[in-house]
C-alpha cells in the first residue's frame, strides 16, 4: 500500500519551482533564501476531526490550513510542506487519496510546494502531521512579544462558532497578513487557534503587558449565533471562547490601527477589539465603560 500511494503521489503532485527534488528520493531539495519559519500541527481523528462523519478531502484541506495559519500569524509566506500519515490498515490507500485531494488543492492555491513525506499504517485511528516552512517577509518576522501598552487590538474575521463547519473550511489569513505587515506597522500577532480571550492572553504574557477587550466591538459569527441558542452559552461567550477561528490578533500602534480599519484593504474585515495596557491581565470593558477581569477561557488539550 505505501508504495502505491507514493507512486500515486508522485504523479499526482505537481512541480514547484522551488523544488530540485520532491517525492521519491530520501530526501528532498529545496532551493530557499534567508531565514525560514518552521511550524508543525498533527490532526487526530476524535479530537480534530471525526472520521466517521466528516469528508476525509476536508480533514486533509484542514491539515494544511491549520499550519497555513500559523505562518500567516508570523506575518511570513508559505513555501513547502512535509506530511506524515498514520493511516488505519483497512481502507487506509483510498483515505490517503482523498486526504491528498482535499489538501492539494489548497497548497497550489498558496504556493506550497509538496515536498515529501512519510507513510505508516496501523492499528489505531488516522493521525495527520503536516510540517510547513516559510519565508520571512521582508520586513521580518512578526512574533507575540512585540505588543506594547496603548497598541489596539486588531482582529480579523468574525469568531465562534467554528465547531459548525467553519474549522474545516476557514480561510488561512495569509493574504491579509503579509499585506498588512507590508502596508503597515505591526508590533505583534497571533492566530487564534484555541480561542479569542486565550490567545490574546498568550500575547500579553509573550509582550509583558495586559489587554481590555471592548465587548461591543468583538464580531461575532452567525455561527456562534446559532450555537447560542442551542447550548444556552451567549454568543460572545462562544466567541471569546470557542476555538478554531484561526483568525488573527494583532497589536497596532493607534495611529496605524485608524488607517488599517478606516481602509479596509487587505480582503477581509478588520475590527479594533481593544488596546493593550502596561498592568498585567485580561479585562472586558463593557459599553458604559465599566471594566471586568476577563478569564482567558478557550481549548486546551489534557495533559497529566
Ligand atoms: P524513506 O524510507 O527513505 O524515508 P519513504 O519510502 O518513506 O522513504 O518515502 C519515499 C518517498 O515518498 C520520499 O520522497 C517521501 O518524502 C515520499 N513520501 C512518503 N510518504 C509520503 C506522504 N504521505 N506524502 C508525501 N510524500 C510522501
Ligand atoms: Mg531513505
Amino acid at each position: 500500500m505505501e508504495f502505491e500511494l507514493i507512486e500515486w503521489l508522485a504523479q499526482r503532485v505537481p512541480a514547484h519551482p522551488s523544488l530540485r527534488l520532491g517525492i521519491g528520493d530520501d530526501t528532498a531539495l529545496l532551493a530557499a533564501a534567508g531565514e525560514t519559519l518552521v511550524t508543525v500541527d498533527m490532526l487526530n481523528d476524535l479530537v480534530d476531526f471525526d472520521l466517521r462523519r466528516d469528508d476525509p478531502r476536508r480533514i486533509g484541506r484542514k491539515s494544511l490550513a491549520v499550519n497555513l495559519s500559523d505562518i500567516a500569524a508570523m506575518a511570513g509566506r508559505p513555501t513547502a510542506a512535509v506530511i506524515a500519515l498514520a493511516l488505519p490498515r483497512t481502507g487506509g490507500l483510498a483515505l490517503a487519496r482523498e486526504l491528498y485531494e482535499g489538501l492539494l488543492p489548497l497548497a497550489e492555491q498558496f504556493g506550497v510546494a509538496l515536498a515529501g513525506g512519510d507513510t505508516n499504517s496501523w492499528d489505531g485511528p488516522l493521525a495527520i502531521s503536516v510540517t510547513l516552512l516559510g519565508a520571512v517577509s521582508p520586513r521580518g518576522a512578526l512574533t507575540r512579544s512585540g505588543a506594547r501598552p496603548g497598541d489596539r487590538i486588531l482582529a480579523t474575521g468574525e469568531f465562534g462558532g467554528s465547531i459548525l463547519g467553519r474549522h474545516f473550511d476557514f480561510e488561512p489569513r495569509v493574504i491579509a497578513a503579509t499585506a498588512l505587515h507590508a502596508r503597515y506597522d505591526l508590533h505583534a500577532g497571533i492566530d487564534v487557534s484555541d480561542g479569542l480571550s486565550l490567545d490574546l492572553h498568550r500575547i500579553c504574557l509573550a509582550s509583558q503587558c495586559g489587554a481590555v477587550l471592548d465587548l461591543a466591538n468583538i464580531p461575532i459569527s452567525q455561527a456562534a449565533v446559532e450555537l447560542a441558542k442551542q447550548d444556552g452559552k451567549s454568543a460572545l461567550e462562544h466567541a471569546l471562547s470557542d476555538g478554531e477561528d484561526f483568525e488573527l490578533l494583532l497589536a497596532v500602534p493607534p495611529e496605524e490601527a485608524r488607517r488599517i480599519v478606516a481602509e479596509q484593504a487587505v480582503g477581509v474585515k478588520v475590527t479594533d477589539i481593544g488596546e493593550f495596557v502596561t498592568e498585567a491581565g485580561l479585562w472586558s470593558r463593557a459599553s458604559d465603560g465599566v471594566r471586568s477581569p476577563l478569564a482567558p477561557k478557550g481549548y486546551q488539550h489534557a495533559l497529566s
